[in-house]
């Protein structure tokens, strides 16, 4: 069965909205992720993860790997690599996924700006259109040793999710988490009052 008719990968792209390159990276990151710390079935492993990007290649390790914002297993640590740490609190082990080094080519390149800029011709957007199909086949196809490396990294996780008190807001009366929470003029203050306050 090719990638392409997998349920989880097909999950991913409804879930995201469009199938693009980084879609497809973010989803062979993940699966090598997976694969390293030695889980089939994600929901086995407790996961979290610690994302370097925040483009299209972090929204198969919400999917594939269940890390999602929601449930506080996602954690953002924007570094504009296309890297990432997933961590197994049941086994204490953590890896870091990367995508390997690729340069499109000079022609390539300059179609996409031309494509982004709204100036190309009904030609030019089709020819950008298989580019782009074609990378994404490579990219979904191509061996993980020539896509992406993989590197144990010692567990650093993040502590499980705290609950916090949430206090009202004496100026807007509106509920807000005690870390969010500011003093003003000795009254606790949302973050959006306080500052309004100092303007
Ligand atoms: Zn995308
Ligand atoms: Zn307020």
């Amino acid at each position: 069965m090719g990638i392409e008719q997998q349920p989880d990968w097909q999950k991913v792209v409804e879930f995201h909205g469009h199938v693009c390159p980084g879609l497809a990276i973010g989803y062979r990151l993940a699966k090598a992720a997976l694969m390293a710390l030695g889980y089939e079935n994600p929901e086995d492993g407790d996961l979290v993860t610690i994302a370097e990007s925040d483009r299209c290649t972090i929204d198969p390790f919400q999917i594939v790997l269940g890390c999602t914002m929601g449930k506080g297993k996602l954690h953002m640590n924007v570094t504009g690599k296309q890297a990432f740490t997933v961590g197994c609190r049941k086994k204490g082990l953590a890896v870091r996924v990367v995508q390997l080094p690729h340069e499109y080519s000079a022609e390539s390149d300059a179609l996409t700006k031309k494509v982004m800029s709204g100036k190309a011709s009904d030609v030019e957007y089709r020819m950008f259109k298989k580019e782009r199909e074609n990378r994404i086949q490579e990219i979904l196809t191509m061996p993980d040793a020539a896509l992406l490396k993989v590197e144990t990294v010692a567990s650093v996780l993040p502590e499980k999710e705290t609950i916090y008190n949430s206090p009202c807001c004496a100026y807007c009366g509106e509920q807000v988490m005690e870390p969010w929470t500011r003093l003003r003029d000795g009254k606790i203050s949302c973050i959006q009052c306080a500052v309004t306050a100092n303007r």
